[in-house]
């Protein structure tokens, strides 16, 4: 009997938005139609396909990780996306939070500082027709001061302390949602609103350190 790995997907799928999203408290219905219409298996590496929609991080070579479906999801709710923002995501990866960010937003520039990695996730990306992700191989530290401000900045890897760079091509009424902090880190959520900052810690959280510099 032939094997229908699209099927089989689908309903894996189905089970990881039910079991690991809305159980655990995500209702933001956009997020959860976004990720429940994306394959991720798409975004992971072929001998981890079966485990596509465990909720845990997968290995996706050069020592990083596509992050955990619920930890996409409750950052990509905390975003509060309304359609038409600005986005800037540090630390594309795989390119899957990307993918979601590009559903969920107006346009989107992710930054990765490591050049296979960026060069991978900008083919599956335009493969998938996400043609409002610009992938950038470069140090998220530095941003990106020309095309600043953003409604939204979305880290995905942790610095020690958010840089005040980032913070100062956040826009104002914007929202920066990071993992911030070293041995433990933390969710953290910055509202910038006439100027002032206001932050919430939202849960612990364990993602690959924010490194400096863009290698090759
Ligand atoms: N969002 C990704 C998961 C990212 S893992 C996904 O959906 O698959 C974190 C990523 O951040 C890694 O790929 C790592 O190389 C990248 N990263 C770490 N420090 C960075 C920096 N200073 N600038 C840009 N990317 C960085």
């Amino acid at each position: 009997m032939k094997i229908d790995k699209d099927k089989i997907m689908k309903e894996q799928r189905e089970w990881m938005i039910k079991e690991h999203l809305i159980a655990r408290g995500i209702s933001d219905k956009k997020v959860l139609e976004v990720m429940g219409n994306l394959a991720r298996e798409k975004f992971v590496p072929s001998k981890y396909m079966v485990d596509s929609y465990g909720d845990h991080p997968i290995p996706i070579g050069h020592s990083q990780t596509i992050s955990q479906p619920y930890i996409v999801a409750l950052m990509s709710e905390l975003c509060e996306f309304k359609g038409d923002e600005k986005v800037m995501e540090i630390g594309c990866g795989s390119g899957y939070q990307a993918a979601i960010l590009s559903a969920l937003a107006g346009n989107v520039f992710s930054l990765e500082r490591i050049k296979p990695l960026a060069e991978n996730a900008a083919l599956i990306l335009e493969e998938l027709g996400c043609s409002n992700v610009k992938v950038i191989h470069s140090d998220g530290f530095d941003g990106l001061p020309h095309e600043a401000p953003f409604d939204v900045i979305l880290l995905t890897a942790a610095p020690e302390s958010i840089p005040q760079t980032l913070i100062d091509q956040l826009a104002d009424g914007g929202r920066l949602v990071a993992p911030e902090g070293n041995t433990v880190q933390q969710l953290v959520r910055i509202r910038k609103k006439s100027g002032k900052l206001n932050s919430e810690t939202i849960t612990y959280v364990s993602f690959v350190p924010m490194l400096k510099g863009a290698g090759s």
